[in-house]
């Protein structure tokens, strides 16, 4: 038995849910004393290969082929079937990225399989994997087990674990050349998709006062906006308050947002759900204004008001202002 991780990377850069899969592979295997192996795949992977040789496992598996230079679902479901096959891995993760989404249902089906998405934590249960997801919007949790030897095949939620977790250590590098045939891949890779440009750059804030759903309405963002301008800070928001258009999506953070680490993150009304919090753990001093004395956010911050933010904020604003004055 031993757990596979495939990597992703798009040219030379990692995706960053790449780590925190890493993480849970490492930790899972240490849990179960599996050996852990990492996969890269694609043209021209020599260096990431080798980033990876500096983490705990078993193996690096550098898939390389001119038919992966380009993404596409054959190609990679055709050559990670061949190295799950190769190295008979049991446990087989990947960070559940939008690449992940498109081939690797298709692959664990190759094996009589399904994957189980989006998962959030893993237990083992008498040697086998039991996977937890979210269900109805994160309402409950979920526990899957698969039937079946396995393999098993997982993606991991962006943010569930932490990759400063990550285990150094030296691992060697094997080659793995997939046989693939091009009449076999019916894709046309076509040039990456690009984000736009982002007009606000919160990764360079100094402090930030972020509005999560306890705001209750658009009409009452200008409340929490006021409290960010008397402090100089950048206006920040949780996802929901994206989602529903009361504040641009680039002014996110969390795990679909961005990653913020300024000196100050004043949360206000915002619980804690961990894909928020992996946007703003990096904090240097964490406020959090909260009517909830129960909110998780409440367990990473350094100052803590419990109370009604309709009240906190404009009486803050005005000592704000007093302090500025005097
Ligand atoms: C794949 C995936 C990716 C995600 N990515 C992100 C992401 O990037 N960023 C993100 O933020 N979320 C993300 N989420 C959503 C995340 O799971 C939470 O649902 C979200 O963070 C909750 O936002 P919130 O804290 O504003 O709302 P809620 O969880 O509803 O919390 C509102 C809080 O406001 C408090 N409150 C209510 N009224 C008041 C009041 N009058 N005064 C003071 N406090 C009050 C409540 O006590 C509560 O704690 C993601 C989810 C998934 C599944």
């Amino acid at each position: 038995m031993s757990i596979l991780v495939v990597m992703e990377n798009r040219g030379s850069a990692w995706n960053r849910m790449s780590w925190e899969t890493l993480a849970a592979g490492q930790q899972i295997g240490a849990e179960l004393n599996l050996p852990v192996s990492a996969a890269v795949v694609g043209k021209g992977i020599g260096a990431l290969a080798q980033e990876l040789t500096a983490k705990k496992l078993a193996k690096v598996y550098a898939v390389e082929h001119d038919l992966l230079a380009d993404y596409t679902a054959d190609g990679y479901t055709a050559a990670v079937e061949q190295l799950v096959k190769a190295s008979g891995a049991t446990h087989v993760f990947f960070p559940h990225t939008y690449q992940v989404r498109d081939y690797a249902p298709k692959l664990a089906t190759r094996f009589g399989q399904m994957l189980v998405s989006d998962v959030i934590a893993v237990r083992m249960e008498g040697g086998k994997p039991t996977f937890v997801r979210l269900l109805f919007q994160g309402k409950l949790n979920g526990d899957v087990r698969v039937s079946g030897a396995g393999p098993y095949f997982a993606s991991m939620q962006a943010g569930a674990f932490r990759a400063d977790g990550l285990e150094a250590g030296t691992a060697p590098v094997e080659a793995f050349a997939p046989t693939l045939d091009a009449g076999s891949i019916r894709q046309k890779p076509e040039a990456p998709f690009r984000e736009s440009a982002r007009a606000v750059d919160l990764t360079a804030a100094e402090i930030i006062v972020s509005v999560g759903r306890g705001i209750k309405e658009k009409e009452n963002i200008p409340i929490v906006a006021a409290l960010a301008e008397a402090l100089g800070a950048e206006l920040a928001a949780s996802r929901p308050i994206c989602d529903n258009g009361w504040l641009p999506m680039e002014r996110q953070v969390g795990s679909s947002g961005q990653t913020v680490s300024p000196k100050v993150y004043m949360a206000v009304g915002i619980s804690g759900a961990i894909q928020h919090l992996v946007g703003m753990k990096g904090a240097k001093t964490i406020v959090a204004i909260n009517k909830d004395a129960n909110a998780p956010m409440f367990e990473v911050a350094d100052y803590g008001i419990v109370g009604d933010l309709f009240e906190v904020v404009p009486a803050l604003i005005e000592e704000i202002k007093k302090a500025k004055a005097s």
